[in-house]
């Protein structure tokens, strides 16, 4: 068992589990609360932003504002506040009566009378065996971490939406061309952005393409089979990296079969709240937030959730 005396059992009045802008948010306002909240950081403390780089709009910063810096700002106001943080990774939990249970993979227990979920999302794959083959020795779902690795190189990015462009454009810091491979005839991506794209001489787009397979030798990928997905058209495309940025899946495995999720795995929570289907368990963020998923939107639903459950613990101490 986890309460095992090597296990310390740790106990609050509020369990965050989370590190990105959501968790840290709702660390800063219960902290200011009195409600000495616990934060349980998970493997990627500072969360999806601490692989970015330019952050242009998160309010309150007229200048560009890099991503990791964001992150270390919010974490260090929110230690500032009283807000203990520890370094685990939750894998198991109990909701089912109170105080919650979480375990962490560390062996610890922790238990609260309140618990926020800020776990984010993470990348998804596009689930080609290629792609596992591949995965570090050409193919990343981060840009802003591997591409320096490809100076100089041909690459090429899958994807529409923000991510993609942002990344395509980050990558010409440092690649000869990035192909930017598209399954539709138009990108997701703000118009903005899209406008940068399409300027820059280094990107090239494919549209309609969807990838069939990644190809290589034991020193890593070479190049992508592809399909034109109108005339069936089968192609080939010299690249030694392949960037896949195709969205992301709400972080929630964990958590399923405790309370209630759409169909896609986001906690479900009811409407202008963070209240989910468990009274006294809140979930603020990407982990719940399909439409947004913004670092601000997410740090809003922060504050809601420790707003909300300070009021939840108010009202059962009274
Ligand atoms: P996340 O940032 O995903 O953080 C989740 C946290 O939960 C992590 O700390 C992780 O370690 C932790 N965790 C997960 N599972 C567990 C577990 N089982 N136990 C304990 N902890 C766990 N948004 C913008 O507004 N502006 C931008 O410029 C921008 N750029 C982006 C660039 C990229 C490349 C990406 C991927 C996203 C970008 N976004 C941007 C979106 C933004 O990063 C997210 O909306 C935001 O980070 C979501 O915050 P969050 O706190 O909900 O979750
Ligand atoms: P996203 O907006 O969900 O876009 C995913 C893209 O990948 C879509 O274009 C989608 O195609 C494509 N796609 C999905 N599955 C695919 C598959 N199996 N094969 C090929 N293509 C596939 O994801 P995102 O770009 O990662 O952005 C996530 C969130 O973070 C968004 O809310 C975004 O606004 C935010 N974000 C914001 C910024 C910023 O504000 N500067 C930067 C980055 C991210 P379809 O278009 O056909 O659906």
């Amino acid at each position: 068992m986890n309460t095992a005396p090597e296990h310390p059992v740790r106990h609050s009045k509020v369990l965050i589990i989370g590190s990105g802008p959501a968790g840290y948010t709702a660390a800063i306002y219960a902290a200011r609360a009195n409600l000495a909240p616990l934060l349980v950081t998970g493997m990627e403390p500072g969360g999806q932003l601490m692989i970015t780089t330019d952050v242009e709009n998160y309010p309150g910063f007229a200048d560009v504002i890099q991503g990791p810096w964001l992150m270390e700002q919010m974490k260090a106001q929110a230690v500032h506040m009283g807000t203990v943080m520890i370094i685990d990774y939750i894998n198991k939990v109990d909701f089912s009566a109170r105080p919650f249970k979480a375990w962490g993979e560390s062996g610890a227990l922790y238990t609260a009378d309140a618990v926020i979920l800020a776990t984010g999302a993470k990348a998804r794959w596009l689930g080609l065996d290629s792609e596992k083959i591949f995965r570090g020795r050409g193919v990343s779902a981060c840009a802003t971490c591997d591409g320096f690795f490809f100076k100089g190189q041909e690459v090429a990015i899958v994807g529409g939406g923000n991510t993609a462009a942002e990344e395509a454009l980050f990558l010409t810091n440092f690649c000869s061309k990035v192909t930017l491979i598209h399954r539709r005839d138009s990108l997701k991506a703000e118009k903005i952005l899209q406008d940068r794209i399409f300027k820059n001489p280094k990107i090239e787009m494919l549209w309609d393409t969807a990838i069939e397979e990644i190809v290589g030798n034991e020193k890593g990928m070479t190049g992508l089979r592809l399909k034109n997905v109108k005339t069936g058209a089968e192609f080939s495309l010299n690249a030694q990296g392949l960037f896949v940025a195709i969205g992301h899946d709400p972080a929630t495995d964990v958590f399923r079969g405790h309370l209630a999720m759409d169909a896609a795995g986001y906690i479900a929570t009811a409407p202008d709240s963070t209240a989910t289907s468990i009274p006294g368990v809140f979930a603020a963020g990407d982990v719940a937030d399909h439409v947004y998923r913004q670092a601000v939107t997410a740090a809003g639903m922060g504050c809601m959730a420790a707003l909300e459950a300070d009021r939840f613990l108010a009202a059962q101490a009274g």
